[in-house]
């Protein structure tokens, strides 16, 4: 699996291993810039964690990202279609 593409459309598979998330995520700690504070990213992912829109406890339905990954970016904003659960942070 591409590290540079965590979607389910990038990898053989929609199964995606903890070790490899905890890879992703790791990454993400390389750009300080980029990621939001541990406070944001705790909150979104308890947003993604009760969604119904949360499929095989890793990606999200609508945006095919792990929610794990895309949730650290300040950039990034839930793809729910007209109410997002959480947003990009300035
Ligand atoms: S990103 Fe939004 S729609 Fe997707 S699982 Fe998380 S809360 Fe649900």
């Amino acid at each position: 699996m591409s590290k540079r593409n965590p979607c389910k459309g990038c990898v053989d598979s929609v199964i995606v291993t903890e070790e490899v998330i905890r890879e992703l995520v790791r990454d993400t700690e390389e750009n300080a810039m980029l990621i939001v504070s541990e406070e944001v990213y705790q909150a979104r992912i308890s947003a993604c964690e009760s969604c119904d829109s949360l499929r095989y406890g890793t990606t999200c339905a609508h945006s095919g990202c792990i929610v794990r990954y895309r949730a650290k970016f300040k950039n990034k904003s839930c793809p729910f279609s007209g109410k997002p659960k959480w947003d990009k942070v300035s």
